[in-house]
């Protein structure tokens, strides 16, 4: 117990928590089927919505489950076999939208990236009238670090009347996000990741018109019922037992977070990301050249020493990073700059990685 949680979490999710944060986790859970506990739900709501720049009249669904099961909810809520999904797919999250759709029987077509490429808005011009009644996205593509373009994303849904579904998990609260200025129809999103707060919730946001227009029939699922969802949200609760703890700690971290400012905290996090990227320019490591999430860096070293550096890092230093899938395993980290975590800190851990390559070519 203890070697896990001394260390310094400079990951995607868990991140390093706040003190007022754990300070809630702490404490006795309440009956939660309560007026009391009702009308926490309605003002945590008020201002999920508030920050996500959605209209009060969106509707959202709380549910008690990881990301993934808000990606395949929103799947399942809103599509049938008689839709067609266009996907992009840059990585490890796009993979996952392509294997709901072909678990749901949901006809797709996938537009995926190359290795290091950049999306551009000429990618998706050959779909165009290809009959697509839906595009589901990971705007930041959280395994490769890589942050689509929403403005073109969005257009081409528009002139497409296509219904646009935005996984926005690693990207809000960490980037610019306004959700009804962007034409998004529906934002996932996930407790651990910008919200800084311990696994558990996962919130699916939908806007009014997409309500009307694809909530006929009720979805195959009794625990992912949306409209279930959306009934029961009128009185403030949920149709099953909420993560209680994870709620109250989204309660106060949003009211924080109101009260900060949003461009306040999108600032701090953009500042330490820009510090990073300025400190780690000594080091024999590129960062992508594609457009990236003010979230995270991907580092590629120049050799295959990634697995070294993670593990020096975590069993020697006491800090943590995100390891990288894929062809890059080798020679690619992953530092993420959400949570509780300074520009000090930042630069505690640049300092860890050139003793990491210190020590490795000592040994060597
Ligand atoms: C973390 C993440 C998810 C959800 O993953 P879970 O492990 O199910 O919480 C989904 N999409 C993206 C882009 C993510 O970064």
């Amino acid at each position: 117990m203890a070697e896990v949680r001394q260390q310094k979490l400079f990951t995607i999710g868990p991140v390093q928590m706040y003190p007022r944060t754990l300070a809630v986790s702490g404490t006795q859970l309440p009956y939660f089927r309560t007026s009391e506990f009702s009308e926490l739900m309605q003002r945590a709501d008020g201002m999920l919505k508030r920050l996500l720049g959605t209209a009060d009249t969106s509707k959202s669904i709380w549910l008690t489950a990881s990301g993934t099961a808000a990606m395949e909810a929103a799947v399942m809520n809103l599509f049938s076999s008689r839709d067609k999904l266009l996907i992009i797919c840059g990585g490890v999250f796009g993979e996952r939208f392509v294997d709901i759709c072909r678990r749901h029987d949901i006809p797709y077509d996938v537009l995926r990236l190359k290795e290091n490429e950049a999306f551009s808005e000429a990618h998706l011009q050959p779909y165009a009238d290809g009959g697509f009644t839906g595009l589901l996205v990971n705007l930041h593509e959280t395994s490769t670090g890589q942050l689509y373009d929403i403005q073109a994303i969005s257009r081409f849904c528009k002139t497409q009347g296509m219904v646009l579904v935005v996984d926005a998990i690693s990207t809000f609260l960490c980037d610019e996000y306004e959700m009804d200025r962007y034409g998004i129809d529906v934002s996932l999103i996930s407790s651990q990741k910008g919200l800084c707060l311990s696994p558990g919730l996962s919130m699916v946001v939908i806007n009014e018109r997409t309500v009307q227009q694809r909530f006929q029939q009720s979805a195959k699922s009794l625990y992912f019922d949306f409209q279930d969802y959306i009934r029961n949200m009128e009185r403030g609760q949920t149709p099953f037992t909420p993560a209680v703890g994870t709620m109250l700690e989204a309660c106060d971290m949003l009211d924080y977070l109101c009260e900060k400012g949003l461009q306040v905290h999108l600032a701090e996090v953009r500042e330490r990301c820009l510090y990073f990227r300025q400190m780690i320019q000594s080091l024999p490591a590129d960062i992508p050249a594609f457009p990236l999430s003010n979230a995270l860096t991907p580092v590629i070293f120049y050799e295959d020493i990634a697995g070294y550096v993670f593990q020096t890092l975590k069993n020697e230093m006491g800090m943590v990073v995100n390891p990288t899938g894929g062809l890059l395993a080798n020679r690619g980290i992953r530092v993420a700059h959400i949570g509780n975590i300074s520009l000090a800190d930042h630069a505690t851990l640049v300092e860890g990685i050139k003793q990491c390559l210190n020590m490795r070519n000592q040994r060597a």
